[in-house]
């Protein structure tokens, strides 16, 4: 049962809403808190790849109305797009919890780049001192870097 909305998909599944394209003002975002389930809204936003300013407006109403309506929101597999914005405008944060997102990693022994799965949970602590997680490279298996700025790729995680 996928929902298209226009450049939006959003396809249902495991108790989670996944979402893909890019949103924009035709995304109808609010009514993404009708689906929420005992008050419970998990989006997986790996693959969203844009998101334009009517559709950054839309989002942050969205917010709002959950943190009225008492509803939580969980953003799992946040993708590089959207961690952007989350860091360059608060509001955009609202109260929704990041358990998971895709940073940008380097390997310095082959050149390979790579938007890697980080676990915003298993990692808390480490994130919480800027402290980007270890990553082996998935072609040759050295250890990857971190391919941004730690105080500013990680600060969406700082508390409001
Ligand atoms: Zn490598």
């Amino acid at each position: 049962m996928t929902d298209q909305r226009g450049r939006l998909q959003i396809q249902p599944a495991d108790g989670q809403l996944v979402l893909s394209g890019a949103i924009d003002e035709t995304s109808a975002l609010l009514e993404l808190l009708g689906r929420a389930q005992n008050r419970r809204l998990v989006l997986d936003l790996a693959g969203v790849t844009f998101i334009n300013s009517l559709g950054v407006r839309d989002w942050i109403r969205m917010q709002g109305e959950a943190t009225r309506a008492g509803v939580a929101i969980e953003l799992r597999r946040v993708s590089e797009p959207i961690i952007h914005q989350l860091n360059m405008i608060i509001a955009t944060r609202g109260t929704a919890r990041v358990t998971s997102f895709f940073a940008p990693y380097a390997c310095d022994a082959c050149g390979r780049e790579e938007s890697l799965l980080v676990d915003a949970v298993a990692n808390a602590a480490g994130l919480a001192q800027l402290v980007p997680p270890q990553m082996p490279c998935p072609e040759c298996g050295a250890p990857m870097a971190f391919n941004d700025f730690p105080e500013r790729y990680f600060s969406f995680l700082a508390p409001s």
